[in-house]
C-alpha cells in the first residue's frame, strides 16, 4: 500500500456527590450583600477533531459548504484544516497548519479552480495521536488519503484509536514500508484494506467496526466516488446528517451548528455502529453492529460542543444553564456567600445565566476579552502563557476590588490555567475566590479523543478538591455532581460515557490500560507520553 498525502492541489509545509472544599474561614459574614459570580470560560485541555463532509446531486461545486462547515466547527480543533474535493475519479485537497482562514470574494474563483467537484469533506485537528512537531502535524492533517491496486480512499475523522500499537503491527506486517503519522491514517488504511479483501463498503466498515477499540466517527469517499459515514459501535463522538431545503445538498458534521451554517435542515444523529451512504438514489442506512452500548462523550456537554448545537435536539446552551442552576441547588452556603456575578466571555456564560437564574445574584461583565488575540493557552510554553491570558483577558478591577467572587469554570484539567485567573482577580482585589466547576473532577486520562491522555497532567488524578483549590488559590472549589451532570443531560449513566469521572471505560482494552497505568502511576511510574501510545497492555496480533 502507499499512502497518498494528495492527489492534487496544495500540502502546504505541510473535565461522589457534592465534592466540594470549603477553604477555612470560607462562610465567614464579613463580606458584602451584593454578589460576584465570575465566570472565566477558557479552555484548557485540546479537543480533537471536528468533521464536515457533503455532497451535491445538481454537480455544484460543494467546497462553500465545506468550508463554511468546518469553519463553524474550527472550535474542535485549531492546529490544522483540511479540505478534500472529488472529482472525476481524483481527490484534490488543501491541507494547512492552524485555523480555517478568512476568504476573500476575489479568491473564491482560485478556491474553486484548486478544488473541484461536487463531494468533499473537511477536517479540523487538535492531535491526539502522533507527534506534534510541525512536520508530523502537517502529516497529520486531515482528511487522509490512501490508495492500494488501483482502489481509493479518502477519510475525515474524529476521534481515537486505543488499540493503535495492534494496527501498527498489522500494517507493518502487510506493508514493510508503512510509516505511521497517526490513527486517522491507520483507519483509513485499514478500511482500505478491508475493502480491498471484501470488495464490499459494509463489510469493510463490519470489520473495522469489530476490529478498532476506541471512538471514530468518520465521513469518507471511496475512489468511485461513492459518499459515506459510520460512527463506533459506542457512538462516542457526534456525527449528524442533514440537507439543504431544496434536496439539493447532504451533508454529515460533528456538530449541527455546521448544518445551520449553512442553512441546513438536521435529519438525524447517527446510531452507533451505524454506517450511511448517500447517493443520488437516496439515504441508505444500515445497523452494522446489533444492541450496541450507547457511550456518548459526556464531556461534549460541558465542554467542547459549541452552545448553538443541539444534541438530541437539545441545545448545548440549555443543558449548560442547568449544570449552574444545579451547582447553585448542590452548594447553597457557598452560593449565599458570594457577592457579584461577574462573566468573563466564552465557555461558561451559559452556565453562569445557570447560576444568576437559580441563585438571584447580580452578573457583571467584569472582563473584556481582546477579540483579535486567538492563541490558546494550554498550547503555550509556561512563560508564553502567563503574558498570552494577560493580553487576552483584561479584569475590571473596579468590578472585582473587595468582592466575593464566585467564579464559573467547565473543567479543570491540569488547573494551571485558573491558577493563572485566579491570580490576576486577586491582583484586581477579589476578596474571595469560589470555583463553581460544572463537569465533575477529572480523575482518569481519556482514550477518545482529548489529549489528556495520561494520570500526570490530571491534577483531579492526584488531588481532591480541597486540595485543587489550596493548589490554585481558590478558597473553594464546587464541582458538580455526577448525578447532577447525568440528570442535566438527558441521558442515563449508561447512555454516555464517563469514564475520565468515574474511572469506566466503555470498551475493555481502555479500561485494561487505564487500570493497569493507574496502578503503576500511584507507585511511582514515570509515564512515558498518551497511555495507549506506550502501554504494553496492547494486544499482539
Ligand atoms: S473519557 Fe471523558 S472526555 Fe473522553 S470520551 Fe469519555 S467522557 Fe469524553
Amino acid at each position: 500500500m502507499q499512502k497518498q498525502g494528495s492527489e492534487k492541489g496544495e500540502i502546504a509545509g505541510e473535565k461522589s456527590l457534592f465534592p466540594c472544599f470549603l477553604a477555612k474561614d470560607v462562610l465567614k459574614a464579613d463580606k458584602p450583600l451584593f454578589s460576584l459570580l465570575l465566570n472565566i470560560g477558557r479552555r484548557e485541555s485540546k479537543i480533537g477533531c471536528g468533521v464536515f463532509g457533503a455532497i451535491n446531486f445538481k454537480k455544484q461545486p460543494v467546497f462553500p459548504y465545506v468550508y463554511w462547515g468546518l469553519r463553524a466547527q474550527n472550535h474542535r480543533g485549531h492546529q490544522s484544516h483540511g479540505f478534500l474535493t472529488y472529482n472525476e475519479g481524483q481527490f484534490y485537497v488543501h491541507k494547512k497548519l492552524d485555523l480555517v482562514p478568512k476568504l476573500r470574494a476575489s479568491g473564491m474563483q482560485e478556491w474553486f479552480g484548486r478544488l473541484p467537484g461536487c463531494i468533499g469533506l473537511g477536517n479540523v485537528r487538535y492531535t491526539t495521536s502522533g507527534k506534534c512537531d510541525d512536520r508530523s502535524l502537517m502529516q497529520g492533517t486531515q482528511p487522509v488519503t490512501a490508495s492500494i491496486n488501483g482502489l481509493k480512499l479518502a477519510l475525515s475523522f474524529n476521534g481515537n484509536i486505543v488499540n493503535i500499537l495492534q494496527l501498527r503491527k498489522e500494517m507493518k506486517k502487510n506493508f514493510p514500508n508503512f510509516v505511521y503519522s497517526c490513527d486517522s491514517d491507520l483507519v483509513c488504511q485499514k478500511l482500505l484494506l478491508e475493502l480491498e479483501q471484501s470488495k464490499d463498503l459494509t463489510s469493510a466498515v463490519g470489520a473495522c467496526m469489530q476490529s478498532l477499540d476506541g471512538a471514530f466517527s468518520v465521513a469518507g469517499i471511496t475512489g468511485n466516488g461513492d459518499f459515506f459515514a459510520f460512527k463506533d459501535p459506542h457512538g462516542i463522538k457526534p456525527l449528524c446528517a442533514g440537507h439543504s431545503p431544496d434536496g439539493a445538498t447532504y451533508a454529515f458534521s460533528s456538530e449541527t451548528v455546521s448544518l445551520d451554517m449553512n442553512g441546513f435542515v438536521r435529519d438525524f444523529e447517527l446510531e452507533p455502529g451505524e454506517l450511511v451512504k448517500v447517493s443520488k438514489d437516496g439515504v441508505e442506512r444500515e445497523q452494522i453492529v446489533k444492541n450496541p452500548r450507547k457511550a456518548f462523550c459526556a464531556f461534549e456537554y460541558a465542554y467542547f460542543a459549541r452552545p448553538d448545537s443541539r444534541f438530541d435536539g437539545r441545545y448545548v446552551y440549555e443543558i449548560r444553564e442547568e449544570f449552574g442552576r444545579n451547582i447553585v441547588r448542590e452548594y447553597p452556603e457557598i452560593a449565599k456567600d458570594a457577592d457579584v456575578i461577574l462573566s468573563v466571555p466564552e465557555t461558561g456564560d451559559d452556565s453562569a445565566m445557570g447560576v444568576h437564574e437559580e441563585s438571584g445574584l447580580r452578573w457583571e461583565r467584569a472582563s473584556r476579552r481582546h477579540r483579535y488575540v486567538t492563541e490558546r493557552a494550554f498550547i503555550l510554553l509556561n512563560k508564553e502563557r502567563y503574558s498570552t491570558i494577560d493580553r487576552k483577558i483584561n479584569i475590571l478591577d473596579s468590578k472585582v476590588d473587595g468582592k466575593r467572587l464566585l467564579v464559573t469554570e467547565d473543567s479543570i484539567v491540569r488547573g494551571d490555567t485558573t491558577k493563572i485567573t485566579i491570580e490576576k482577580l486577586r491582583r484586581a482585589g477579589a476578596k474571595k475566590v469560589y470555583m463553581f466547576v460544572t463537569f465533575p473532577r477529572i480523575i482518569g486520562p481519556c482514550f477518545y479523543g482529548i489529549d489528556m491522555a495520561t494520570y500526570g497532567q490530571l491534577i483531579g488524578s492526584r488531588h481532591n478538591a480541597e486540595e485543587i483549590a489550596k493548589i490554585i488559590g481558590a478558597d473553594a472549589v464546587c464541582y458538580q455532581s455526577i448525578e447532577g451532570l447525568v440528570r442535566a443531560t438527558g441521558q442515563s449513566h449508561n447512555q454516555l460515557c464517563l469514564a475520565c469521572i468515574t474511572g469506566k471505560y466503555p470498551t475493555p482494552l481502555a479500561q485494561k490500560m487505564a487500570d493497569e497505568m493507574k496502578e503503576k502511576f500511584f507507585n511511582g511510574y514515570e509515564e512515558k507520553g498518551r497511555i495507549y501510545e506506550t502501554c504494553e497492555t496492547a494486544p499482539q496480533t
